[in-house]
């Protein structure tokens, strides 16, 4: 049982609350109770969060690509020096990495993750002898810090718009149909050996990465579990796909896909004002990475429109240069002040725009991957997140002022315990495996460090 002082629960805010759950799920809720020998006892206990995109081998690159060479870096030049990095990296390096992402983000008061996996192959673009060695690799991380896993295997098949074929540097992520299909059909079986709340959707990289009619053929083979597609990241790609099919990509998306609230568009940075209103009706989650889409030099996403139009969204930590739910939240909202000259812009009407981003995050990226949850109700899976209310940074605030100061104010050290789907990872600020986890990533990263 989890005895909170004070709780987020569906019906809004709730006082000594007991909690219990059974099978990764929240059975019992009761409010105004008083604690009992045994109970684990936390200050104020949330809904937590999913990251809905993450490629976790990126983060070991984190701080490799910030120094600027003659011309002018940019997306495509990062994007050049990731490919380099991944030629190296081998599989016992790819779980020790996913390791240690899913621990930051455990740490950092999410419960779960959407990892959108594309380094399929050996260096040469050649199979390994079990086609899913490397979802196992991520399967084995997620079993080893209990995070809530959606594994999305990712069909990429050609190197740019227009069917360009595969780069060098892109030879580890290739796959025809049939070879994707049999790809995920492996991943399902790993992933389905995960606890129950793990699973399997699909993820064409990009249209730029596919095309109009393996993406149809995929589409039709993989008709239940999530769906997620960058999209519209970079104006090059707009102007790509414009030039290709006659659209821009998230415009020819709507008009050729039957997207729904099954699908998360990555990014979504560049859309015109009938995009933006009609992907908010899809019922479609935004998947916003605004760290990485800061880091990138990407843009900013075009936020009042669409929440004025109900459209649903999570964050992702996408490239995983900086792990932290505080500074992804609250960088959403600086992204549109700072093109806006304004403030609390991300709230629809008068309100909280702390709690507008994190519980609106909390329900859309729970959405995304398919995880029955983002609020605290009975029957909804265990993922719950403990924060220190006597926290410098929040000591001083009332109640329907704690989403604000987590949001704007406070850093992820505010976060004491996290249960994915009942299982408690995080105890007293540490994943209860970090010292393991932490050693295991420093070996690989000198093995890999060697070799590039
Ligand atoms: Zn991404």
């Amino acid at each position: 049982m989890i005895f909170a002082n004070q709780a987020l629960i569906a019906t809004g805010w709730a006082k000594n609350v007991r909690l219990s759950c059974a099978e990764g799920r929240i059975s019992e809720i009761s409010t105004d109770q008083s604690p009992k020998d045994g109970d684990t006892r936390v200050d104020v206990l949330l809904p937590a969060l999913a990251n809905l995109h993450s490629h976790s081998f990126q983060r070991a690159m984190a701080g490799m690509t910030e120094y600027r060479k003659a011309g002018k870096d940019s997306f495509w030049t990062w994007r050049d020096l990731m490919y380099r990095f991944t030629k190296h990296l081998t599989p016992e390096q790819i779980e020790a990495i996913a390791s240690l992402v899913f621990m930051e983000m455990q740490e950092a008061g999410y419960a779960s993750v959407g990892e959108f996996h594309y380094i399929h192959h050996q260096p040469d673009g050649t199979p390994y002898d079990d086609i899913g060695e490397l979802s196992g690799r991520i399967a084995a991380a997620a079993a080893d810090t209990g995070i809530g896993l959606t594994h999305l295997p990712v069909l990429y098949t050609y190197g740019g718009a227009g069917k360009a074929p595969l780069e060098a540097g892109q030879a580890r992520f290739g796959n025809s149909v049939d070879r994707f299909n049999e790809l995920t059909a492996r991943a399902r079986g790993i992933v389905g050996a995960l606890s129950q709340d793990c699973q399997v959707g699909i993820a064409p990289h990009s249209l730029r990465a596919t095309s109009p009619d393996d993406m149809a053929a995929v589409l039709q083979a993989h008709q239940r579990g999530p769906i997620h597609i960058h999209i519209a990241e970079q104006p090059k790609e707009v102007a790509d796909i414009s030039d290709w099919l006659g659209a821009r990509p998230v415009e020819w998306l709507l008009a050729n896909a039957e997207v729904n609230a099954n699908w998360c568009l990555i990014h979504a940075t560049h859309m015109t004002g009938a995009e933006t209103r009609n992907m908010a009706q899809s019922g479609a989650v935004a998947g916003l990475c605004p760290i990485t889409e800061a880091n990138l030099g990407d843009g900013p996403f075009n936020g009042p429109d669409y929440l004025a139009h109900g459209g649903a969204f999570g964050v992702g930590s996408d490239s995983n240069i900086l792990i932290s739910l505080t500074e992804e939240l609250r960088t959403l909202e600086y992204s549109q002040r700072l093109r806006d000259i304004a403030r609390n812009i991300m709230v629809v009407g008068d309100g909280s725009v702390g709690e507008t981003l994190y519980c609106g995050a909390a329900k859309g990226g729970a959405q995304a991957l398919n995880r029955g949850t983002g609020q605290i109700v009975q029957g909804a899976l265990a993922d719950l997140v403990a924060i220190d209310s006597s926290d410098p940074a929040l000591c001083a605030l009332q109640l329907h002022q704690l989403l604000d100061g987590i949001c704007f104010a406070g850093r992820d050290r505010v976060v004491t315990d996290v249960w994915s789907a009942g299982r408690h990872a995080v105890q007293g600020g540490r994943h209860i495996k970090r010292d393991q986890i932490i050693a295991n990533y420093r070996s690989a990263m000198q093995s890999l460090m060697s070799t590039l």
